[in-house]
């Protein structure tokens, strides 16, 4: 006696009824690029579909993600002028500030999620503050101007926070920050464990943030690390990090699964450049279902145990969901 698993396969109301996971617009945000100018749109080689925008040209995206159903975005800026403790980023009308304001002036239900760190601010484009006799990144100091960063994004209107640095101790300090000045229900989503990944090249392209020197070896996850990667989130969330994320997606589904398994904070997934940009160009080069693959590859997101999803391919799979 075998049983019969083809049973509850044979026509698509049946399939649809045993399904175990599912694909909403809800669980995407989607990632923008902003830059100084007004109708600047300028599509980076390496992405396609992915662009740096000037704060108007952003503004009518938004409408535009708006119809196709996608209501979260999480910002970057490239800053018209770095140096060496990324000042942009710490002003009231720096780049970042100035697109949130215009966002939520335009759109009060965007909900608007801001990239927390210093990468795209500084001239080395180190994630913080340099530590020079150690060649690598001072966590402490960088904890401070974090802080100031986390409150110029939050007095600009920011409904999240996602600190994306990996320094220690960072949830810790930007949440003490946020509530000394009354931001006690500002959320914070954590970059928690996020890995020295080769996945990141082409978001390094779009966000002008590739180091001058070195690498991000010393305060991002070495990616041969399965109980470390654990541990990052696991720590976030003592922390008080409100959600936490792993980063890249497409080849740590097992890392997403073991911290959905270890804490029951809801998770994100950061589904990054280079997976995107190895889509479009199998896509392109007629070797796979690029449409299919896609789809597939967000569902397995969820599979693992992902609550949401940021993905440049969001507005491609708003209208895949829509067709339905
Ligand atoms: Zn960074």
């Amino acid at each position: 006696m075998f049983k019969r698993f083809r049973r509850l396969r044979m026509n698509a109301t049946l399939r649809s009824l045993v399904r175990e996971t599912t694909l909403s617009m809800d669980d995407f945000i989607y990632p923008l690029f902003a830059k100084s100018g007004e109708g600047f749109k300028k599509e980076i080689g390496s992405m396609p579909g992915v662009f740096q925008m000037s704060i108007d040209e952003i503004i009518k995206e938004c409408g535009s993600l708006q119809d196709l159903g996608i209501n979260s975005i999480i910002l970057f800026g490239i800053p018209e002028v770095k140096d060496s403790v990324g000042s942009d980023a710490l002003c009231e009308h720096g780049i970042i500030a100035s697109t949130i304001k215009a966002v939520k002036k335009a759109y009060p239900n965007m909900f608007v999620v801001t990239d927390l760190c210093f990468c795209e601010f500084t001239d080395h484009g180190h994630c913080g503050i340099l530590d020079i006799e150690h060649e690598s990144v001072d966590n402490d100091a960088t904890l401070e101007i974090l802080a100031k960063q986390a409150l110029v994004h939050a007095h600009a209107g920011a409904d999240m926070i996602a600190p994306s640095g990996m320094m220690d101790g960072m949830i810790e300090a930007l949440r003490e920050a946020l509530d000394s000045e009354g931001f006690i229900n500002l959320p914070i989503m954590s970059y928690s464990t996020k890995f020295a990944s080769a996945y990141y090249g082409p978001f390094r392209d779009v966000a002008e943030s590739a180091p001058s020197f070195g690498d991000r070896k010393t305060y991002q996850m070495d990616p041969a690390n399965r109980r470390e990667a654990i541990a990052e989130s696991v720590e976030d969330e003592m922390q008080g990090a409100d959600i936490l994320m792993v980063k890249p997606a497409l080849a740590y589904l097992d890392i997403i699964r073991d911290v959905r398994n270890a804490t029951s904070t809801p998770l994100c997934i950061y589904n990054v450049s280079g997976e995107y940009a190895m889509l479009k160009a199998a896509g392109r080069a007629g070797v796979i279902d690029y449409e299919r693959v896609m789809m597939e590859t967000m569902i397995a997101f969820k599979r693992a145990g992902a609550d949401m999803i940021i993905s440049y391919h969001a507005k491609e799979v708003a209208e895949v969901l829509r067709r339905k």
